[in-house]
């Protein structure tokens, strides 16, 4: 079963060919970050604009480099929510007609339910109940999956996502965008106990996440010492910053792990990529007799390959979408 990916709920335009969910024979991706860096953030109506431009080139680079043809497809999967309504119209539209054209399903797949597939496409076999830390640019989401397309949330953010928290940190910074993949490189010259930031667990017993109160603890202690004449040493701050939010990811992960008692651990979402993050919950988890399993990084970030993956799922089950399907903005897990 050959599926094409396409994904463009955000700033990148993405499309891949999988094999039977796993092999993957191709990933193209295209970002956008030369466009938005400027503006330390995504702007909407130049993402969208930019995603029409590389739409078809991406999905005509992906088929050449899988070596397929669109005769060969068995279907395609799209990302239709959540995401920004005007960058999900492109792809949405792009696999539509692709579906049409070449009377093969269409499968609309929730982007978030994607990055938590991005675990299948590395590890097919996973065993169930499985706890999931979604952690992107909009979501910190802590999710049990007692079965495929099953979800109970149990904590989520009260406010900024993580790696929200990281790409504004990375602006106050002046590194750039997006700001993860920067603060984690600068931060392996840091010392992460240097500047000691604030973690907030919030009340007992909740999993629910805040990470606000961290993001401006570290614009004040930086306001404070250029008043002050200081030099910041920028490489503390950075480690101290992703200390902070690392301890309290695992903290609440471990804390959902011994009360549910999950076959397996994973880590989905952009943050994923964070190799501190995921060789502490590794370390930790396996300390406490849990096993975790994070894919690469490529398959982190958003890519179209883990949405071939989820669609694959979805194949199996005959499980199509109507070519009507609209982008919805606000989608959500559909948890419990
Ligand atoms: P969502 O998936 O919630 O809709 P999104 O698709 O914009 O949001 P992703 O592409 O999944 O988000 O993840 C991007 C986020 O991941 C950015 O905030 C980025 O800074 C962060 N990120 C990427 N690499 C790293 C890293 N190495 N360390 C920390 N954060 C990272
Ligand atoms: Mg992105
Ligand atoms: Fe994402």
């Amino acid at each position: 079963v050959i599926l094409l990916g396409v994904e463009t709920s955000c700033d990148e335009t993405a499309a891949a060919v999988v094999e039977n969910g796993h092999l993957v024979r191709s990933n193209t991706i295209a970002s956008q970050f030369d466009l938005h860096g400027k503006f330390g953030g995504v702007v909407p109506e130049v993402a969208s604009r930019r995603h029409l431009e590389s739409i078809n080139p991406v999905i005509r680079q992906a088929l050449e480099e899988a070596d397929v043809s669109f005769r060969d497809l068995d279907g395609v999967a799209v990302t239709y929510g959540p995401g920004l309504a005007g960058s999900l119209l492109v792809g949405l539209m792009a696999a539509k007609t692709i579906a049409y054209a070449l009377d093969i399903p269409l499968f609309g797949i929730n982007h978030l339910e994607a990055h938590i597939y991005a675990n299948f496409l590395v590890a097919p076999d996973l065993p169930f109940p499985l706890l999931c830390l979604i952690v992107s640019g909009g979501h910190t989401d802590l999710v049990l999956i007692t079965r495929l397309g099953e979800y109970r949330l149990l904590g989520r953010t009260r406010d900024d996502a993580a790696g929200e928290a990281f790409d504004k940190v990375a602006r106050v910074l002046e590194l750039g965008y997006p700001g993860g993949p920067l603060i984690e490189k600068l931060a392996r010259e840091g010392d992460p106990e240097a500047v000691p930031f604030p973690r907030a667990y919030l009340e007992e017993g909740t999993l629910d996440f805040s990470f606000s109160g961290l993001k401006t603890a570290v614009i004040n202690y930086l306001d404070r010492a250029r008043r002050e004449g200081r030099k910041v040493a920028e490489a503390d701050v950075a480690a101290g910053f992703q200390e902070a939010v690392v301890g309290v990811l695992v903290d609440k992960v471990l804390a959902a792990a011994r009360v549910h008692r999950p076959a397996r651990i994973l880590l989905a979402g952009g943050v994923a990529a964070n190799r501190v993050l995921a060789r502490e919950l590794e370390r930790r988890a396996a300390a406490e007799g849990f096993g975790v399993t994070v894919p690469p990084p490529v398959f982190c970030t958003d890519n179209a390959a883990m949405v071939a993956c989820a669609g694959y799922y979805r194949y199996l089950h005959g499980d199509s979408s109507p070519l009507t399907l609209n982008a919805l903005a606000g989608l959500g897990l559909g948890c419990e």
